[in-house]
C-alpha cells in the first residue's frame, strides 16, 4: 500500500501555527513512509475562498519547505460531488429537507425548553415522494442531509444510539455516539456541497490512506466514517493530533492572526525552527532543532504523539530558532538571507551566527562590520595607543591575539580592562561575536578610525 496523505486548508485566510502543525505532521508522515503528500484546497465556500489566499498558502508551504506531490481544488470537482450525491440518494442515505433556518431555530428552541438535545428531528423523512416532487415543482429548493445510521434506512428509522468506533493512531480506540448528532447537511439549498461530504469524496478519489488532522475533527470523523461506508468504501486510517494552546493555557484561536506564517517569516524565524516547534510540541521528544526535515522526520512518530495539547510559546520558538541558527552552515540559510536582502561571506556568518536569534539580527552585525558606526570610547588613551600598534594588513584570526598582546605589553593593561574598551570602540556594543573573528572583517581602516573616536 502506498501511503498517501493530504493537507486540506480552506483558502479563506493565511496559514498559521495551528495549520502548520497539521501540515508538517502530514508531510513528515509521508516522508517517513515513502508516501505522497497532497495539497487540497477546500474552497467550496465560494464567498469566503479567494485565489489570493490559495496563492498565499502555496507560497507559505514553499517557504516552509513542505513541497507537495499533487494538488487538487474542490471547486474543480463539483461534477464528482454531484455523482457521489446521486449514489447516496439512490441508497436512501441523502434526503431532501425544506425547513428554513428560522424554522430549525424555533424547533431547537422548543427542544431545549423541553430539556431535549437540539438534534434535527428528521421530520423531512416523513415527506412522501409526491410531496417532495410537488414542493420542488413549486420552486422550493431542498437542502440535503445524510441519514446517520448503521442499519439500512429502508427498514425504517434505526434504533439509536448508534456507536461509531475506530482505532485512532494518536488517540487509540475512539467511539462517537452519532445518535447524539443531527443528520448533517451535505448539500445546501443553493446546491453547494459542504466540506464533510466533499472531503470524503476526495479522500476516496485520491486514495488517501491516512487522514491526519486536529482533534477538533474527531466528531466529523465519525460522520465521515459513515459517509465512506455509504459510498461503499472503507474509511482511511485516522490520526487526530492535539491542538496547540497558548503559554497561558488558553486556546490560541484568537491570536492565530499574529502567528501566521507571514508574521513568523517577517520576524526572521527560520522555517525549520517553526517546523521543529510545530511538530515536536506535545510529544515525548524534546523540542530541539534539527538541521533538516529528514532528521526531524526520523524523530516524529504519530503513534507516540501525546494527547495533551502542545503549549505554544513564541519565546520558546525564538530560543529554538537561535539554537538552530547556531548550528546551521551558511548554505542552509543563504536563500533566506538573500530574501532579506543580505549578501554575506562564510567568515561573516561563522563569526556572527552564535550571536543572533533571528536572521534579521544579521543587519546589526553587518553595520558593525561595514559601518558607519559611532564608536564608544571608554578609555581614550588606551584606544590611541592601540591604534598606533595596529599591524599592517592582511589580517586573519591570529591578528587579534598578536595585536592585543602588543597593547598589553605597551600599557600594562590586561584582561577585561583591555578587552572591554576595545570592544566598545570597535563595535559600540557590550557583547557580541568574538573580536578575533570580527577584527579582520571590520578591516584596518575602520578599526583605526573607530579607535580614534571617528564614526566609520
Ligand atoms: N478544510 C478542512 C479544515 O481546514 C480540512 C479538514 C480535514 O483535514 O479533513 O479544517
Amino acid at each position: 500500500m502506498t501511503i498517501s496523505v493530504r493537507f486540506a486548508p480552506s483558502p479563506t485566510g493565511r496559514l498559521h501555527i495551528g495549520n502548520i502543525r497539521t501540515a508538517v505532521l502530514n508531510w513528515l508522515f509521508a516522508r517517513r513512509n515513502g508516501g505522497s503528500f497532497m495539497l487540497r484546497l477546500d474552497d467550496t465556500d465560494r464567498s469566503r475562498s479567494t485565489e489570493a489566499f490559495a496563492e498565499a498558502i502555496r507560497a507559505d508551504l514553499k517557504w516552509l519547505g513542505l513541497v507537495w506531490d499533487r494538488e487538487a481544488r474542490q471547486s474543480d470537482r463539483l461534477a464528482r460531488y454531484e455523482a457521489a450525491a446521486t449514489v447516496l440518494k439512490q441508497a436512501g442515505r441523502l434526503y431532501p429537507c425544506f425547513e428554513s433556518e428560522d424554522e430549525l431555530d424555533r424547533r431547537r428552541a422548543r427542544q431545549r425548553a423541553r430539556g431535549l438535545p437540539p438534534i434535527y428531528d428528521r421530520a423531512a423523512l416523513k415527506l412522501t415522494p409526491d410531496e417532495i416532487a410537488q414542493r420542488i415543482a413549486a420552486g422550493e429548493k431542498p437542502h440535503w442531509r445524510l441519514f446517520l445510521t448503521n442499519t439500512d434506512p429502508s427498514r425504517g428509522l434505526a434504533p439509536l444510539p448508534t456507536l461509531v468506533t475506530w482505532q485512532d493512531v494518536v488517540r487509540g480506540e475512539q467511539t462517537v455516539d452519532i445518535g447524539s448528532l443531527s443528520d448533517p447537511v451535505l448539500i445546501r439549498a443553493d446546491g453547494t456541497p459542504l466540506y464533510t461530504f466533499t472531503s470524503v469524496v476526495d479522500d476516496l478519489d485520491f486514495a488517501i490512506t491516512h487522514i491526519i488532522r486536529g482533534e477538533d475533527h474527531v466528531t466529523n470523523s465519525a460522520v465521515q466514517i459513515q459517509l465512506f461506508g455509504a459510498l461503499g468504501a472503507e474509511a482511511p486510517t485516522f490520526a487526530h493530533h492535539s491542538l496547540l494552546i497558548g503559554a497561558d493555557g488558553q486556546a490560541l484561536s484568537k491570536r492565530l492572526g499574529d502567528l501566521s506564517v507571514e508574521s513568523l517569516r517577517a520576524e526572521g524565524l527560520e522555517p525549520l525552527a517553526v517546523l521543529c516547534h510545530a511538530a515536536l510540541l506535545g510529544t515525548s521528544e524534546a523540542v530541539a532543532p534539527y538541521a533538516s526535515l529528514d532528521e526531524l522526520a526520523a524523530r516524529v512518530d504519530l503513534a507516540k504523539l501525546s494527547r495533551a495539547p502542545g503549549r505554544f510559546d513564541i519565546a520558546e520558538l525564538r530560543a529554538l530558532n537561535a539554537r538552530l541558527l547556531h548550528m546551521l552552515p551558511l548554505d542552509a540559510v543563504a536563500d533566506h538571507l538573500a530574501g532579506l536582502g543580505f549578501a554575506i561571506s562564510t567568515e561573516f556568518w561563522e563569526a556572527v551566527r552564535g550571536n543572533i536569534a533571528t536572521l534579521g539580527e544579521v543587519r546589526a552585525w553587518l553595520e558593525v562590520v561595514n559601518g558607519p558606526l559611532a564608536p564608544r570610547i571608554e578609555d581614550a588613551n588606551l584606544c590611541a595607543t592601540a591604534a598606533g600598534l595596529l599591524p599592517p594588513e592582511p589580517w586573519n584570526a591570529e591578528t587579534w591575539g598578536a595585536w592585543t598582546a602588543a597593547v598589553r605589553d605597551a600599557t600594562g593593561i590586561k584582561g577585561r580592562a583591555l578587552f572591554h574598551p576595545l570592544r566598545l570602540a570597535l563595535t559600540a556594543r557590550e557583547a557580541g561575536p568574538e573580536l578575533r573573528a570580527l577584527l579582520p572583517l571590520i578591516g584596518r581602516t575602520r578599526v583605526e578610525a573607530r579607535l580614534k573616536g571617528q564614526t566609520a
